[in-house]
């Protein structure tokens, strides 16, 4: 008999966004617009304690739009952690802006404030930064918000993958002049595919809604002064969205748990630390991660492989963008220089990657699951 998959992270549906659904058919509300969009923002914005949303066909499109928003343009440098998925950074080139990637530091994993200061120095006609809450950890956001409030340059949050997060009583998507959620398919909550813009100025989520629908302007024939996008959320999915809020503390309350039972089960290991959560924040610990400690003989693919003859799918720490073929030709900066001046260099984030991996996070796991994954693992450490 085949083995039973055991997942990474996956949709949790509950039989309310199936109501809401139900009730955007029965009032023909089929479109890229209706009431369940605007109750989603609303709810979004209440729920994470902000002003103002825009609800978007995915979170690469909000941060697409949050550049736009700020102004960034061809040439433009935006500083970007290194740390991260993919999606944080390709907006910047859809704008022929430049990215600079900053290295992590070892507290929570994002963005290091020291690296970030030298990023500063290197090129203070910086435009904006892009900081990420990896794996649902919260970054250092008092130095960040320190440092780039004193260059006066705006802060983007890629919140995409810590809705829930808090930082010192704040939600994380909150702290930035703009921030962003994903509701993809894998994230703390979905809607299938979807994302969402938040701040407190309404002129910021207005153009993204705006820039969102073709960018039409206020006149009865089709009047166009700038370039649009077909970036708006659809009622359909806002209705997953509105469904799946009402269970978000609920899937919080999980991932925390699935965070402990790792830890206490890995704790007489010495080579496995988990991923750190930052001690200012509650984190929503969207995937547990684990690193190896060097020169221990068992490498991340090794436990990638193992786990994977018992059908439980587990991942890779995000590749470093500053190691991407694609993102070659720019710059790096860490504590110790930068990339340009010094070539290559030794990094946090690269040391995370090689020893790092992602544990199944999927709230749907059964204890019985998770003794599998648990002892499967142990067993690569001789335990
Ligand atoms: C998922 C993710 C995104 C992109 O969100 P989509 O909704 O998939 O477009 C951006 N940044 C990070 C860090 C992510 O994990």
């Amino acid at each position: 008999m085949a083995k039973k998959k055991i997942y990474l992270s996956c949709p949790t549906m509950h039989g309310e966004e199936q109501e809401f659904i139900q009730e955007a058919f029965d009032t023909n509300w089929v479109a890229p617009l209706g009431p369940n969009v605007n109750a989603f923002e609303k709810e979004i914005a209440d729920y994470v304690g902000i002003s103002h949303a825009s609800a978007l066909s995915a979170g690469t499109a909000a941060i697409h739009l949050a550049l736009k928003i700020l102004g960034i343009t061809q040439g433009d440098i935006v500083f970007v952690p290194t740390l991260t998925f993919s999606a944080s950074c390709n907006p910047v080139i859809y704008e022929q802006a430049t990215p600079v990637f900053v290295d992590s530091e070892r507290d929570t994993w994002n963005m290091d404030p020291e690296a970030l200061k030298r990023a500063f120095e290197k090129y203070p006609d910086v435009k904006a930064v892009i900081v990420v809450h990896l794996y649902g950890t919260p970054a250092k956001l008092d130095e960040i918000m320190e440092i780039c409030s004193a260059h006066h340059v705006p802060v983007i949050e890629d919140a995409a993958e810590s809705l829930g997060s808090i930082y010192k009583g704040k939600h994380t998507g909150t702290f930035g002049e703009i921030g962003i959620y994903s509701f993809n398919g894998n994230k703390i909550i979905t809607t299938s595919g979807g994302g969402m813009l938040v701040a407190e100025k309404e002129e910021y989520t207005k153009k993204a809604t705006f820039l969102a629908t073709q960018a039409r302007d206020a006149a009865r024939h089709y009047q166009h002064s700038s370039i649009g996008y077909n970036y708006r959320m659809s009622n359909i999915v806002a209705g997953i969205g509105r469904g799946q809020l009402l269970h978000l503390e609920e899937h919080k309350a999980i991932k925390k748990d699935i965070y402990r039972q790792y830890g206490e089960a890995f704790k007489d290991i010495p080579e496995i630390t988990l991923n750190p959560l930052n001690q200012d924040g509650d984190a929503n610990c969207w995937l547990t991660c684990m690193t190896i400690a060097p020169g221990c003989g068992v490498t991340p693919n090794q436990v990638m492989d193992v786990l994977e003859e018992e059908n439980i799918e587990s991942r890779p720490i995000w590749k470093p963008m500053h190691l991407q073929p694609v993102f070659e030709e720019y710059d790096f900066i860490t504590v110790n220089g930068s990339k340009k001046e010094n070539g290559e260099l030794a990094s946090v984030a690269e040391d995370i990657f090689d020893r790092g991996l992602c544990l199944p996070s999927d709230i749907k796991n059964t204890p019985e699951d998770m003794e599998l994954i648990i002892k499967t693992v142990r067993k690569c450490f001789g335990k």
